[in-house]
Protein backbone atom coordinates (compact mmCIF):
# COMPACT_ATOMS: atom_id res chain seq x y z
CA UNK A 1 0.00 0.00 0.00
CA UNK A 2 1.79 3.55 -1.08
CA UNK A 3 -1.33 5.39 -1.61
CA UNK A 4 -0.65 8.75 0.08
CA UNK A 5 2.49 7.72 1.78
CA UNK A 6 3.84 11.48 2.13
CA UNK A 7 5.86 12.06 4.69
CA UNK A 8 4.04 14.88 5.84
CA UNK A 9 0.84 13.05 6.41
CA UNK A 10 1.94 9.85 8.17
CA UNK A 11 3.07 11.17 11.51
CA UNK A 12 1.26 8.80 14.03
CA UNK A 13 -1.94 10.57 15.89
CA UNK A 14 -2.14 9.40 19.11
CA UNK A 15 -5.40 10.41 19.82
CA UNK A 16 -8.84 10.09 16.74
CA UNK A 17 -9.65 13.81 17.10
CA UNK A 18 -8.86 17.76 16.49
CA UNK A 19 -6.73 18.93 14.16
CA UNK A 20 -4.56 16.23 13.33
CA UNK A 21 -8.14 13.92 12.88
CA UNK A 22 -9.37 17.29 10.79
CA UNK A 23 -6.48 17.51 8.51
CA UNK A 24 -6.27 13.14 7.72
CA UNK A 25 -10.45 13.46 7.06
CA UNK A 26 -10.08 16.75 4.98
CA UNK A 27 -6.95 15.00 2.87
CA UNK A 28 -9.23 11.68 2.32
CA UNK A 29 -12.35 13.36 0.94
CA UNK A 30 -9.96 15.50 -1.41
CA UNK A 31 -7.79 12.03 -2.14
CA UNK A 32 -10.96 9.84 -2.33
CA UNK A 33 -13.59 11.86 -2.73
CA UNK A 34 -17.12 11.93 -1.34
CA UNK A 35 -18.33 8.15 -1.87
CA UNK A 36 -18.76 6.60 1.34
CA UNK A 37 -16.71 3.02 1.19
CA UNK A 38 -19.16 1.27 3.29
CA UNK A 39 -22.34 1.51 1.56
CA UNK A 40 -20.92 3.16 -2.18
CA UNK A 41 -23.33 6.29 -1.76
CA UNK A 42 -22.39 9.36 -1.88
CA UNK A 43 -22.16 12.14 0.60
CA UNK A 44 -19.25 11.11 2.57
CA UNK A 45 -18.72 13.70 5.47
CA UNK A 46 -15.68 11.92 7.66
CA UNK A 47 -12.81 9.69 7.20
CA UNK A 48 -12.94 5.83 8.49
CA UNK A 49 -10.17 3.50 9.62
CA UNK A 50 -9.92 0.71 7.13
CA UNK A 51 -8.52 -1.60 9.68
CA UNK A 52 -10.04 0.08 12.84
CA UNK A 53 -7.41 1.52 15.04
CA UNK A 54 -8.74 -0.75 17.97
CA UNK A 55 -7.06 -3.22 15.79
CA UNK A 56 -3.98 -1.52 15.20
CA UNK A 57 -4.76 0.32 12.09
CA UNK A 58 -2.35 3.68 12.00
CA UNK A 59 -4.02 6.89 11.32
CA UNK A 60 -2.56 6.93 7.45
CA UNK A 61 -4.50 7.65 4.20
CA UNK A 62 -3.54 4.60 2.85
CA UNK A 63 -5.60 3.13 6.23
CA UNK A 64 -8.30 5.92 6.08
CA UNK A 65 -11.62 5.76 3.22
CA UNK A 66 -14.66 8.34 3.46
CA UNK A 67 -17.53 7.29 5.10
CA UNK A 68 -20.98 8.71 6.12
CA UNK A 69 -20.65 9.80 9.48
CA UNK A 70 -23.13 12.22 10.31
CA UNK A 71 -25.05 12.26 7.56
CA UNK A 72 -27.37 9.82 5.08
CA UNK A 73 -27.04 6.26 6.82
CA UNK A 74 -24.16 7.48 9.47
CA UNK A 75 -21.99 3.98 8.46
CA UNK A 76 -18.90 4.72 10.46
CA UNK A 77 -20.97 4.47 13.40
CA UNK A 78 -23.05 1.52 12.33
CA UNK A 79 -19.54 -0.17 11.70
CA UNK A 80 -17.91 1.68 14.98
CA UNK A 81 -14.61 -1.82 15.35
CA UNK A 82 -15.93 -4.07 12.89
CA UNK A 83 -13.20 -5.27 10.31
CA UNK A 84 -14.03 -4.94 6.71
CA UNK A 85 -14.89 -8.49 6.36
CA UNK A 86 -16.92 -8.74 9.38
CA UNK A 87 -19.04 -5.41 7.63
CA UNK A 88 -19.09 -7.02 4.33
CA UNK A 89 -20.43 -10.62 6.49
CA UNK A 90 -23.14 -8.03 7.98
CA UNK A 91 -24.13 -5.43 5.07
CA UNK A 92 -23.05 -6.62 1.91
CA UNK A 93 -20.28 -5.19 -0.39
CA UNK A 94 -20.84 -1.33 -2.25
CA UNK A 95 -22.18 -1.66 -5.49
CA UNK A 96 -20.08 -1.25 -8.72
CA UNK A 97 -22.17 1.99 -9.57
CA UNK A 98 -22.81 4.88 -7.92
CA UNK A 99 -25.95 5.29 -5.45
CA UNK A 100 -28.23 7.79 -5.56
CA UNK A 101 -28.36 10.22 -2.50
CA UNK A 102 -30.49 8.98 0.32
CA UNK A 103 -33.14 11.56 1.29
CA UNK A 104 -34.52 9.80 4.48
CA UNK A 105 -32.42 12.14 7.06
ZN1 LIG B 1 -22.16 5.18 3.79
Amino acid sequence: MSLGSRPSLRRPVRKWGGRPAARLIAAALALYGDRCHLCGGSGADSADHVIPRSRGGPDTLDNLRPVHHRRGPRCNLRRRSMTMQEWRDRYGRPGPDPLPPSRHW
